[in-house]
């Protein structure tokens, strides 16, 4: 029995992982952590059974007790309520489905506690890669990437024989993007566009910032860092090319030319189940990939003219040290302002590269550097929306 806690459980991540759990015997849940969502909350720990659950806010907390005042389980709230779920004695797996740098404590506190990781909340290996990295390889966890195109980079490396130094012969990683809802637009046509037409992805159904970078290639940029820290490939070796029905997911060209790819239909219970699973191949329920549906297979290089949260994204990349926190939390504040109608789609972008203008960047930024970084660049953005 692979037992695991789940932050973020009623997301569009942690509701798929829970199916996961449903058709597989082998997964138990022990532990579960949400936001607002009490409601489904309760639902799953009436479902699962978990002994640990943990929510955003003491109110809530509050409410859950009384509606679970029936069952045996313990109810937390706030950071440390999630940092008590990742390092639950009773869990040997921690999956990360959380949106935001809110993740970094909990992921860090689960290494410490020798848990394996099965890592979505990307913005986390994103600022601290540099302290998530180093610590999973003394703590000897494994981190097993959860996002699709990670997922598939991970798959195409298994059987892999590595070099004497340690790294794969890999020369380059093809990292596939869908292009998203407004692939082919120009800047004139993305000026009006809407929040409900940026959560119009063609193939994914996930959670709102999720899809609302993807319409701006700056979850496309998040990944190429996360790909770095995972796979410890530079930025130089890792390419972007769209691909506009999601079917091929990445892939690995390697030292002798061979290119390998993941396939699929675009559904994250796959990679889900495989990070879920370490890897083992079990039969599900989800459709297959039908070669002689698909037609063809188009492959585009990325419009960086227009959606420049790519091109920012590798800028802050190659700086390095506090600049990706800088790029992401400038990212989560515009990407919260455009939600909520305060901001222009384009506006993202103009937002994410003044922050980025005005950093002094702090090289190999400690874990309260990154939070300090953080919080400059909410000031930063609020005291631009000030002016
Ligand atoms: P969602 O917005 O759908 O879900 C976020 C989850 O986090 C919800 O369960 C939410 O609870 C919970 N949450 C929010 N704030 C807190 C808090 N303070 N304490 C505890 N829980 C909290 O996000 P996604 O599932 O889409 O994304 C999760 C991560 O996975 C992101 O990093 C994303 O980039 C990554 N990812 C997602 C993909 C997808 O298909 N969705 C694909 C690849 C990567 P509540 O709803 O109760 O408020």
């Amino acid at each position: 029995m692979k037992k695991i806690a789940i932050m973020g459980s009623t997301g569009s991540i942690g509701t798929q992982a829970l199916d996961i759990v449903r058709e597989n015997a082998e997964l138990q849940v022990v532990g579960l952590g949400a936001g607002k969502n009490i409601k489904l909350l309760e639902e799953q720990v009436r479902e699962f059974c978990p002994s640990l659950v943990t929510v955003r806010e003491k109110e809530d907390a509050e409410e859950l007790h009384v509606r679970l005042a029936d069952r045996n389980v313990r109810i937390l709230w706030g950071m440390d309520g999630l940092i008590e779920l990742a390092a639950m004695p009773e869990s040997e797996l921690f999956l990360t489905a959380i949106v935001g740098m809110i993740g970094i404590r909990p992921t860090l506190a689960a290494i410490e506690a020798g848990k394996d990781i099965a890592l979505s909340n990307k913005e986390t290996l994103v600022t601290a890669g540099h302290l998530i990295m180093p610590l999973a390889r003394k703590k000897g966890v494994r981190i097993l990437p959860v996002d699709s195109e990670h997922s598939a980079i991970y798959q195409c490396l298994q059987g892999t024989v590595k070099k004497t130094d340690g790294t794969y012969p890999v020369s380059r990683i093809w990292l596939t993007a869908s292009g998203g809802p407004f692939l082919g637009k120009t800047t004139e046509e993305l000026k009006n566009v809407t929040v409900r037409d940026a959560l119009k992805h063609p193939n994914w159904d996930m959670g709102v910032k999720v899809t609302i970078d993807s319409a701006s290639l700056v979850n496309k940029g998040l990944e190429v860092m996360e790909a770095r820290w995972l796979f410890d490939v530079p930025i130089d070796r890792i390419t972007v090319i769209v691909q506009p029905k999601s079917i091929i997911h990445s892939m690995v060209e390697f030292e002798d030319g061979a290119v390998i790819a993941q396939m699929g239909v675009p559904d994250m219970h796959l990679p889900i189940q495989y990070a879920l699973l370490y890897g083992k191949r079990v039969p599900n329920t989800y459709e297959p990939l039908d070669f002689t549906k698909i037609g063809e297979i188009v492959i585009k290089n990325p419009d960086t003219e227009t959606f420049r949260g790519l091109p920012l994204a590798i800028r802050s990349a190659k700086t390095g040290g506090s600049m990706p926190t800088v790029f992401n939390a400038a990212n989560e504040a515009a990407v919260r302002l455009f939600a909520g109608g305060k901001i222009s789609f384009l506006e993202i972008y103009d937002i994410i590269e003044s922050a980025m203008d005005a950093h002094t960047v702090l090289s190999e930024p400690s874990l309260d550097e990154i939070l300090g970084a953080e919080a400059w660049t909410h000031d930063f953005v609020q005291s631009r929306m000030i002016r």
